[in-house]
């Protein structure tokens, strides 16, 4: 089977357990991809609210540095896309097509030159929050109501030109709003699921009905999170809780917007979710209990696939 996940925080914690990528005891190890014919990932770099400024950067340069390394040292398997055609070629020679993001606007530093930097570092795709404030915008757990900054709207309309992916999970939802207003091509929810969920974090991090009409509406794409609280409570969270969120999703027309932003490496996850070899396994009960073999397809990579060829 094909595969393709909008969001994982392997990197990061490869560089702060000192863990290799090929072979390691996290969700994602690249040796356990193998069951994929296809697979290509988005690797999140994460920047904890706690750092901001220059230390924002040098967190995120210094992760970039300890992947890269693992990239280098795994060329056979792994390879680095920055374009839909770079995405084409890799997945076509059989190796894993990595695409490089950053979960946290506040890498900036409220400087609208880091972007470029960030750019010719080969990051494609920047989530704008995480779950506090930064100099861009309000992340969805801040106490205020504020939307986009005027700096924000400049880091957004600079994004929209060069053709870096917007990535709106972990905004408030004024914020969201904000984005889908201004831009002019799609973008994306790497990582959120469904407000269906009642505990708070879910609540606060899952999308609105609304939210979700609005990217089916202007052709964008939303990634699936395992995440337990985004998925249920009690430890219902497991293949049932993603497919109750499929169903809603699909319920609201986003047959050709749904894909995975798994969380993996970022979240506890249930124990039958616990690691990227169990995708196959979530396929299989999925396809078991009503989700139609080409619905199947298009989420786990079909429509990724799509978004990323038509966007990068
Ligand atoms: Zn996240």
């Amino acid at each position: 089977m094909k595969f393709l996940d909008f969001h994982c925080d392997t990197a990061g914690e490869c560089y702060l357990q000192k863990k290799p990528l090929w072979e390691n005891d996290l969700h994602i190890s690249l040796s356990r991809t193998a069951c994929f014919s296809a697979y290509a990932q988005v690797f999140a770099i994460w920047i904890p609210d706690e750092k901001r400024g220059d230390a924002a950067f040098a967190y995120y340069h210094n992760v970039l540095e300890n992947f890269r390394k693992e990239v280098q040292e795994n060329a056979d398997h792994i390879a680095f896309c920055k374009d839909g055609e770079e995405l084409q070629k890799t997945l076509q020679s059989e190796k894993v097509a990595a695409v490089l993001g950053v979960e946290g606007g506040a890498v900036l530093g409220g400087s609208l030159e880091k972007l470029d930097r960030l750019y010719a570092d080969g990051v494609r795709l920047m989530t704008l929050t995480w779950n506090g404030d930064n100099e861009i915008a309000r992340g969805c757990f801040s106490e205020t109501n504020g939307g986009l900054t005027p700096f924000g709207r400049q880091v957004v309309d600079k994004m929209q030109n060069m053709r870096m992916l917007i990535d709106v999970s972990h905004l408030n939802e004024r914020g969201f709003y904000e984005v889908a207003q201004c831009l002019q091509r799609p973008f994306l929810a790497s990582h959120s699921n469904a407000k269906i969920v009642d505990n708070p974090y879910a609540v606060a991090r899952n999308l609105t009905d609304e939210q979700i009409r609005t990217l089916v509406r202007l052709y964008g794409c939303i990634g699936i999170n395992l995440c337990a609280d985004f998925l249920g409570n009690d430890g219902d969270t497991g293949f049932d809780a993603v497919l109750r969120q499929i169903a809603h999703f699909l319920d609201l027309g986003a047959e050709d917007c749904l894909a995975f932003g798994c969380d993996f490496d970022g979240c506890t996850v249930h124990e039958t979710l616990n690691g990227i070899e169990h995708i196959p396994e979530l396929y299989a009960y999925l396809l078991q209990h009503g989700i139609s073999e080409r619905q199947l397809q298009k989420i786990f990579f079909e429509n990724g696939y799509a978004f990323l060829v038509a966007n990068l």
